[in-house]
């Protein structure tokens, strides 16, 4: 039986302090229970309790009840800052999570809510969360442990989490498991001259390229040095290098992964054909990929350019960068974004990379871009690639902490027409977007063909993003615009609608992923993020 001492809530409201001194007096844990009596709930107690003396433990009666899932995260956050390991563990548990059963292999890297490490695993830069249970593996061997222990807990959500930047991604969840590969995160250069670099999935973009510039080396990776390994070289991988260097994934030459039932397996161009092809463009559905062997390409000074614009014609800027974009070579790409026209004017921020460092060069193939509205300021200086990476602040220990649900839509364009523009000025006139992004692709995504990887749409002229504040909302607006596009990158998307799949993988590549996910990970274990249903025989 757990010693303790039981608190009367009215009576402690009538004297706070003499109670406190009391629970202090009496030592072990005071366990708060709800009364008839009226006055202030257990929850609203503890955070009272902790914030008056740190001399006691404190016990609740289960799960904080409030209205909505982000007065839950808001008031667990409050109890973790002021009570953090004074909680008593037990009391924090979420329902259906057997932690008693959990092996002793996890024992040091499993992190519940009450433990001090939860408060920077919780949640992802993006979304809030509130799991009941974040394994933090070190070893592919410790990931098959966590992964048999997720197969005993079907009944809950299961996220997969490497750097914590998925906006799609359910990398946190509520009251579910998380298993986060964020501490593999070794970078190694293996094999110079072939300039192979075997990196770990939690490593971040900012973290590789900070090792590659030595070798004047980069890989092409997104746009923000924060994003982790894992989740872009499984998905997809549009930047910066990409219309020179193909996509992310088209830099992978092995993955090595725990599949569902715990089996370590290395899958290449010749081991695991099958698995390999899957794997780059849907590798969320086929296991925990543990480590990447890429290639780097050699890559010196860049020019780094940032253009605010003003346009007083957002449809006309829209066609002209259109144009430009399409024309430009390789080594330049040039990303638009921009909000809803205020008072008949836009803001467009254009931001993009030349791989040259000549300065005649870089002046040149930005002009164009730069013409394409009012230039109200430039910043382009000669930098490394590895500096623009480094511009995303570091991840200390302290982790994640971001809140709510980004809301986001996705779809490739494979022209930027005048109907287009039209649209999408309309789109912004609606209000229901405040983001909106067109990612400059072409050159060398499309040197890959659409059936080598499981990522397909190789020929867009575009990827383009809208966030907004409201699912109903945007989604209203921007299926409007669907006519337009011909599929959508999963990275960037937030519909959960189940015919999002189809938009994703075009019929040939979704039934041979469903093929192989039926021998894969034929319980569907993986199946959190956009799943391909095995039992779906289409
Ligand atoms: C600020 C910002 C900028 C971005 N810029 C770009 C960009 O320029 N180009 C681009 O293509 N994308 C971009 N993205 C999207 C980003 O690439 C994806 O969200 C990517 O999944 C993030 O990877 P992560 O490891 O950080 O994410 P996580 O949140 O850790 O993971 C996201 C999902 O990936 C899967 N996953 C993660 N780790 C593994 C693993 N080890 N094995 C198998 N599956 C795994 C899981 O299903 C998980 O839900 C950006 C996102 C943000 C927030």
């Amino acid at each position: 039986m757990t010693e303790g001492i039981a608190l009367d809530l009215a009576a402690a409201q009538a004297d706070p302090d003499g109670f406190a001194a009391l629970a202090e007096r009496a030592g072990g844990t005071v366990f708060l229970h709800e009364s008839d009596d009226g006055g202030l709930d257990p929850w609203t107690t503890a955070v009272w309790l902790a914030g008056r003396t740190e001399g006691v433990r404190i016990g609740l009666p289960g799960p904080v009840l409030t209205a909505s899932p982000e007065m839950r995260e808001k008031a667990y956050e409050s109890l973790e800052i002021l009570a953090g390991p004074r909680l008593a563990a037990q009391i924090q548990r979420r329902e259906g999570i057997d932690y008693d059963s959990i092996p002793a292999s996890l024992a040091d890297v499993a992190i519940a809510p009450g433990d001090p490490r939860y408060r920077g695993r919780k949640s992802t830069y993006m979304r809030g969360g509130s799991p009941g249970l974040v394994f933090r593996p070190r070893t592919p061997a410790e990931v098959a442990d966590a992964l048999a222990f997720a197969s005993r807990h079907r009944h809950l959500p299961f996220g997969v989490r490497s750097g914590g930047h998925g906006i799609s991604g359910r990398s946190t969840n509520d009251g579910g498991l998380v298993i986060d590969v964020g501490a593999m995160n070794d970078v190694q250069v293996i094999d110079e001259p072939r300039r192979l670099v075997r990196v770990g999935p939690g490593a971040t973009w900012k973290q590789v390229n900070a090792v590659l510039d030595k070798y004047d080396w980069a890989i092409s990776s997104g746009d923000y040095g924060g994003v982790g390994v894992g989740g872009l070289a499984t998905a997809g991988g549009i930047g910066l290098l990409s219309r020179e260097h193909g996509l992310t994934i088209d830099n992978v030459r092995a993955v090595e992964l725990v599949l569902a039932d715990g089996t370590e397996v290395r899958a290449s161009s010749d081991e695991n054909q099958d698995l390999f092809w899957a794997v780059r463009g849907a590798g969320a559905n086929f296991g925990v990929a543990t480590a990447f062997e890429l290639e780097a390409s050699p890559v010196g000074e860049v020019g780094w350019a940032q253009l605010t614009l003003v346009s007083p014609d957002l449809e006309q800027s829209l066609k002209q960068y259109g144009e430009v974009a399409r024309t430009a070579p390789r080594d330049t790409t040039v990303f638009f974004l921009t909000g809803p026209p205020r008072q008949g004017q836009s803001v467009v921020q254009m931001y993009g990379l030349v791989d040259s460092g000549d300065a005649d060069t870089i002046v040149e193939r930005l002009t164009p871009f730069a013409q394409t509205g009012l230039l109200a300021q430039q910043q382009v200086v000669v930098t490394r690639y590895a500096d623009v990476m480094a511009q995303a602040a570091d991840v200390g220990p302290g982790g994640h902490h971001g809140r709510g649900e980004p809301i986001a839509r996705s779809g490739f364009l494979p022209v930027l027409t005048d109907a287009f523009a039209r649209d999408a000025v309309e789109l912004l006139r609606s209000g229901e977007v405040f983001f909106f992004q067109l990612r400059h692709m072409g050159g060398a995504i499309a040197d890959t063909a659409s059936d080598a990887t499981a990522f397909a749409h190789r020929t867009p002229e575009f990827s383009v993003t809208a966030l907004g504040n409201s699912h109903e909302g945007l989604d209203r607006a921007w299926d409007r615009l669907s006519h337009h596009f011909d599929g959508l990158y999963l990275s960037f998307e937030t519909d959960l609608r189940p015919e999002r799949l189809n938009d994703a993988f075009p019929p040939a590549t979704l039934s041979r992923l469903r093929a192989l996910k039926r021998g894969y990970d034929p319980t569907n274990l993986f199946r959190d993020n956009f799943n391909i249903d095995p039992e779906v025989q289409k």
